[in-house]
């Protein structure tokens, strides 16, 4: 691995990743261009829940990453106070949460409680569960204001921002990347980051490895309604939803499908009418946004982050949850870029797990 301390590194993509990565690597010193095919946070980051969600279901191969997740967002917002993360805690309850308690690694971030705990947290909840998971150190965050955050914080340290320039290929010389080609002209790189999103296939693609990162539609609703009703993060079988101090009501549902029925403005109008009815004094819910938003998901579900074996000089960073893993990440990653150190936590998300063997493809 090169050490490209005061070298050029040219990050693809303007999303929460993208951006967490060009403040990092501005923060240690590097000369960095962060390029981006239309706006600041206009890809799937702009259409995001914003949760910091550290628990899944076990087995869990990133279970010691994503256990770090809450911490690097409180080392992060020590250093970019504009973050603005609403840390009051997740209620989980339903079908799955058992299944759902965290490994045994961050166990110690989530509990029971008891429905009159649930009350405490949810005093406007009309029928409170008997018990829910109750993840107190969990938070959340709006992903569009923290990406303009962080963008701000890499200009500040020296980075520049090119919107409106689309990566249209890369040139290599003796098997290293030593431009990128853009709508607005060339770039010489010495290392290019690519943190594309959904994009990440095909531009992997153009160095001969597409690397299977497909998107996966989700989608994202916002409301206006009474301010301070719901307290914590309140994900069940019939909603996830939290509130800004504003009063906006965040919500995400499964995509269903490209039915009319199944249209974001007719799922949003349903669940309106199930939050309306489940908090006292939520009023009526003003649909404001219901969209489709696109998450970078690799076909083995884990993220997608290191240099790709095939040509010298690129490193990929795609993944979902990419709100949760931006702070730990973008440091961790740089960390391998800058100083050369790799980190034990990013080993289960290497690229090269999807380098074809040789001869694979005779044997079909
Ligand atoms: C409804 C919904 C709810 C979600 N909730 C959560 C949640 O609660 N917690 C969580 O952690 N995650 C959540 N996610 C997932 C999360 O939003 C994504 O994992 C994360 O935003 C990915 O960020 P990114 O920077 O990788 O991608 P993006 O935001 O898509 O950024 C990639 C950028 O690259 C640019 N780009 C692509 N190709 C090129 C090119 N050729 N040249 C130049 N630029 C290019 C794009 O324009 C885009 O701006 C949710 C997603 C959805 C849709």
């Amino acid at each position: 691995m090169t050490h490209p301390e005061g070298k050029h590194i040219v990050v693809i993509g303007a999303g929460i990743v993208g951006a967490s990565l060009a403040y990092h690597l501005a923060v240690k010193g590097a000369k960095v261009t962060v390029v981006e095919a239309q706006d600041i946070a206009s890809g799937v980051t702009g259409t995001s829940f914003g949760w910091i969600n550290t628990t899944r279901r076990a087995p869990d191969p990133i279970a010691a990453l994503r256990s770090t997740a809450i911490s690097e967002f409180h080392r992060l917002e020590a250093q970019l106070p504009d973050l603005k993360i609403q840390w009051a805690g997740s209620l989980c309850y339903g079908a799955d949460t058992d299944e759902a308690l965290p490994a045994s690694s961050h166990q110690s971030l989530a509990f029971r409680v008891a429905r009159s705990r649930v009350l405490e947290l949810e005093p406007h909840l009309k029928n409170p569960p008997e018990q829910a998971l109750y993840k107190a150190e969990e938070g959340a965050l709006d992903p569009a204001q923290a990406t303009h955050t962080l963008i701000a914080g890499a200009k500040a340290q020296g980075a520049e921002v090119r919107t409106h320039a689309q990566v249209l290929g890369f040139t290599t010389r003796h098997g290293q990347v030593v431009a990128v080609d853009t709508t607005t002209g060339r770039l010489e790189a010495d290392v290019v980051v690519i943190a594309a999103g959904t994009g990440l296939k095909t531009l992997t693609g153009l160095l001969g490895m597409p690397l299977p990162v497909e998107a996966s539609p989700s989608i994202f609703i916002r409301y206006t309604a009474h301010p301070g009703v719901v307290r914590t993060l309140v994900s069940n079988t019939e909603m996830e939803v939290r509130q800004t101090p504003d009063g906006a009501v965040w919500a995400a549902q499964d995509y269903l499908g490209d039915a009319l029925q199944d249209a974001p403005s007719v799922l949003a109008q349903q669940l309106g009418e199930v939050i309306h009815k489940a908090f006292d004094g939520i009023g009526p819910l003003d649909l404001q946004t219901a969209c489709v938003g696109l998450r970078p998901v690799a076909v083995d579900g884990l993220p997608v982050i290191g240099y790709l074996p095939t040509v010298g000089g690129v490193y990929v960073c795609a993944m979902h949850p990419g709100v949760t893993l931006a702070a730990a990440v973008g440091r961790l990653a740089c960390e391998e870029i800058v100083d050369g150190t790799p980190s034990s936590l990013l080993e289960p998300c290497r690229p090269g797990r999807f380098k074809p063997a040789p001869g694979a493809s005779e044997a079909r």
